[in-house]
């Protein structure tokens, strides 16, 4: 028995496998550096868990709708509007298992077999295989280093194909921590717009950005732009929800009535006492996402500081989300095996490039303890001269 074509073409995520092995050296009581982690190190605020363990005890535990609680969806709506400038009513805001979910929900309501998705390289490693499992097809975009990985106008312009359907912006970036400006966005809106592509713009860490950088949410750009956007964010990354799994999207009324579907008929409504815990997230003092900020930033400082200071690495600062991709092509081995033996010989554990469509650079996050990246980083500098010699 055989498993069916879409699932063969689909590759097993190459973030969890380095994680796998970590835990297992760890496990065989190895010192190991973690860098791997995709997610806050910080636990989820005490008042957003305090909410939904009181929707617990209460009973609230049945279906929902399956678009999300009112309450939530108007939570939601109220923030895009506070925060965001982007009016969508409450009922064109659908709540679902993860902001992952979102995206797959939203590709699912627009792609067509056949169809093209441009996606700029580095790319978050889900987005080719969802577009894959809806039965389209990914076109990669190369970005580079020197534009900061930023697509530029040209490169967007010269992916377009009359199979083109959909383009995909993921600003603040992962993984390469890169935030685009208004008027770059407003540059690819234009030529997106001339082929009446979807733009499904990620949003997800929006609140996590540095030196006064701004963030800016596409489909607040115009009735066109909002017409042929949708807009996906959640609470993973912002309130550290990871393992609540919770996100939404916000789209014009008939896609937003589509994914309804698609999900009324698949996962459902999101747990109904999570929803509970994200209204409060929503409701209560941000204070909790300042203070994370904070952290996020001196241990960015730290990071790029050791990173940029050893021989034969290159690293772009990133502006936004909490990962680092430096530049280690100068060694002469592939993402794979570089990190490989950095996790064997120096017990540092990165996510080979190649997973973000880049086989040129690591990643390393920083949601993790000062004392960890200082001990990380000075080994992978031991690491780099060891090799230059
Ligand atoms: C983490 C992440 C998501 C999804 O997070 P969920 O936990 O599913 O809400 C979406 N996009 C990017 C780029 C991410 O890094």
């Amino acid at each position: 028995m055989e498993p069916a074509n879409i699932a063969r073409k689909i590759s097993p995520s190459l973030t969890l496998a380095i994680d796998s092995k970590a835990k297992a050296l760890k496990a065989e009581g190895k010192d190991i550096c973690g860098f791997g982690a995709g997610e806050p190190d910080i636990d989820t605020p005490d008042h957003i868990k305090l909410a939904a363990a009181q929707a617990l005890a209460e009973g609230f535990t049945k279906y929902t709708p399956s678009s999300g609680i009112p309450e939530l969806r108007q939570a939601i709506a109220e923030k895009l509007k506070s925060d965001n400038n982007l009016d969508y009513k409450p009922n064109q805001v659908i709540v679902s298992c993860g902001a992952k979910h979102s995206c797959y929900n939203a590709i699912l309501a627009t792609c067509n077999p056949g169809d093209e998705v441009i996606i700029p390289a580095p790319y978050w490693v889900s987005y080719t295989e969802m577009v894959k499992l809806a039965g389209a097809e990914p076109y990669i975009v190369k970005t580079k280093a020197e534009n900061g990985y930023k697509m530029t106008p040209e490169e967007l312009q010269a992916s377009i194909s009359p199979s083109s359907k959909m383009v995909i912006l993921n600003t603040p970036g992962n993984p390469t921590g890169s935030v685009y400006t208004e008027n770059e966005l407003a540059a690819l809106v234009e030529i997106a717009l001339e082929d009446d592509l979807f733009i499904l713009s990620d949003e997800i860490y929006e609140k996590i950005i540095y030196d006064g950088a701004k963030h800016f949410s596409i489909a607040s750009m115009s009735k066109q732009v909002y017409d042929h956007t949708i807009t996906v964010n959640g609470f993973s990354k912002s309130y550290s929800m990871t393992g609540w799994r919770l996100g939404y999207l916000a789209a014009p009324e008939s896609i937003a009535r589509a994914v309804d579907s698609i999900q009324s008929h698949s996962t459902s409504n999101p747990t109904s006492f999570a929803q509970k815990g994200a209204v409060a997230a929503l409701r209560d003092s941000q204070d909790c996402v300042t203070d994370m900020l904070k952290s996020f930033e001196k241990r960015r400082n730290i990071m790029y500081e050791g990173l940029t200071s050893t021989a034969g690495v290159t690293c772009v600062k990133p502006m936004g989300a909490f990962y680092m991709l430096p530049d280690i092509s100068s060694f002469g081995m592939t993402s794979s095996q570089f990190c490989e033996t950095l996790l064997e010989q120096a017990l540092v554990a990165a996510v080979p490039g190649i997973a973000f469509g880049d086989d040129r650079t690591i990643r390393f996050s920083y949601a993790c303890s000062n004392e960890n990246i200082e001990k990380g980083i000075s080994r992978f500098k031991d690491f780099c001269a060891r090799l230059k010699k």
